[in-house]
């Protein structure tokens, strides 16, 4: 790789937005920012792009009321925009760091449009599940993982085939409740759960390392990626986070990636595969380090892992529903309107009223996603005041949702 390769950062202001610039500031002649891309943090993107000079921004939100740019270049807002920024003719790469579902259509058309999408956005992955395969297997895109456990099992499988795959060991830092007793857990705050001993990420998904929701999502996320089955995919907490994640093959070999803890490792992977550019990361210190150690997730503690499997296992539009039920239930979290332990009871309550149907178009997709978040909402109303409620939603009188009651196994 020579010439400078340009680059749409979506998620620009956040946590693997800025890590990703950081990396390109590292690497001025090989890449450039040719579009920056955030929700509504005007100030934030104005100063990155007087930084950087884009050719152009995106704000999906219209900026707050007398917001004045210092920037003087081209400003777009909409989240079409966004859509259509990860499209752009003069760009290589995409990096995808938008947090959410929101990240899904720019994941599709940055695949539709043949780039190379470096993926953080694992929610795009996860809820648009055959859609994102369909327009990555069938068309000239590249999809390279962002998300350091992925990009480890990446490196790892060195484009062998998942035939000669035993299993999959994705580790999991095991969050900041792991040494928590049953007890403990449910007196646990906001400020707890976005106190990771490890990563200093986004608000979503700390509080997702924390549940253990986000090893399920990348549970799911491996399935998609690599095409091994879920009984070859192992979860196992490694709490110093240096083992990013390992491939057993069928001889016995296993083949781990390590590093120090840092976002920006995989990031300049993604953008610079398959060539390994210098840099000044600290290296890894084995012998002042520590020892490496393992142990078993604790599901009964943190029943999202299992929720969030067994939801990728019954396919169709499963784990859209539990990303839906999730995004919505840690917002609530996030706002105070939700205790802890009750994550796991809304994604719960809402998985159970869903039939696991196939995914079909984009459209039904959002309307499956909607009323996942819908359904979510009503629980958490219910839980806050401790009425026992039928969230059926056919029950409520109140939503109109599309009719998943169809049971049908798929995938
Ligand atoms: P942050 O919350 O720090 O940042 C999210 C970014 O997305 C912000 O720039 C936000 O803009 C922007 N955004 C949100 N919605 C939209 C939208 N509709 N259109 C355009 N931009 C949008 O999240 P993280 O960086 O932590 O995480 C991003 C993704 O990467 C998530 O999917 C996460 O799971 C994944 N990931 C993160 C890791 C980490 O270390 N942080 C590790 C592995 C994966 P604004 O600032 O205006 O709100
Ligand atoms: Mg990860």
């Amino acid at each position: 790789m020579s010439s400078v390769r340009n680059v749409i950062v979506l998620g620009a202001t956040g946590s693997i937005g800025r890590s990703t610039l950081n990396v390109i500031r590292r690497h001025p002649g090989r890449f450039r920012p040719l579009a920056l891309a955030a929700a509504s943090n005007a100030s934030g993107l104005d100063e990155l792009a007087l930084e950087f000079d884009p050719d152009f921004v995106v704000l999906a939100h219209e900026p707050p009321a007398g917001f004045k740019p210092r920037w003087s270049g081209e400003w777009r807002v909409g989240e079409h925009e966004v859509v259509r920024a990860a499209a752009t003719a003069a760009a290589d790469t995409v990096v995808n760091a938008v947090v959410g579902f929101a990240g899904l259509e720019a994941t599709l058309a940055a695949l539709t449009a043949g780039k190379r999408l470096a993926l953080a956005n694992k929610e795009s992955l996860v809820a648009g599940g055959a859609l994102v395969l369909d327009a990555w297997r069938g068309g000239t895109g590249e999809l390279l993982p962002v998300d350091s456990e992925h990009s480890a099992i990446f490196q790892c499988l060195q484009s062998r085939p998942v035939s000669e795959v035993r299993r999959i060991i994705l580790t999991a830092s095991g969050g900041p409740f792991r040494s928590h007793s049953t007890r403990a857990l449910q007196e646990v705050t906001r400020a707890d759960a976005l106190a990771h001993p490890i990563w200093d990420m986004g608000d979503k998904v700390t509080v997702d390392s924390a549940t253990l929701a986000n090893k399920a999502l990348e549970v799911i996320e491996a399935h998609l990626l690599f095409g091994v089955g879920y009984d070859r995919i192992e979860v196992l907490v490694h709490p110093s986070s240096v083992v990013h994640s390992m491939v057993e093959f069928r001889d016995g070999s296993t083949i781990a990636q390590l590093s120090n803890p840092s976002m920006e490792v995989p990031i300049q992977y993604a953008l610079s595969f398959p060539e390994r550019l210098e840099n000044e990361f600290v290296p890894l210190d084995l012998v002042g380090g520590g020892p490496l150690s393992f142990e078993d997730p604790r599901r009964q503690d943190f029943p999202l892992l299992e929720l969030g499997v067994d939801a990728g296992r019954q396919g169709g539009v499963m784990p859209a529903v539990f990303n839906a039920a999730n995004e919505v239930a840690v917002a609530a979290f996030l706002d105070g309107a939700l205790d802890f332990q009750g994550i796991s009871a809304i994604v719960g309550d809402v998985l159970i009223q869903t039939a696991p149907v196939p995914v079909g178009s984009l459209e039904r997709l959002r309307e499956i996603d909607a009323r996942a978040r819908l359904l979510a909402r009503i629980a958490i109303q219910a839980r806050s005041s401790g009425t026992s409620h039928d969230t059926g939603c056919e029950n409520s009188g109140t939503v109109a949702a599309p009719d998943l009651t169809n049971k049908q196994p798929t995938e």
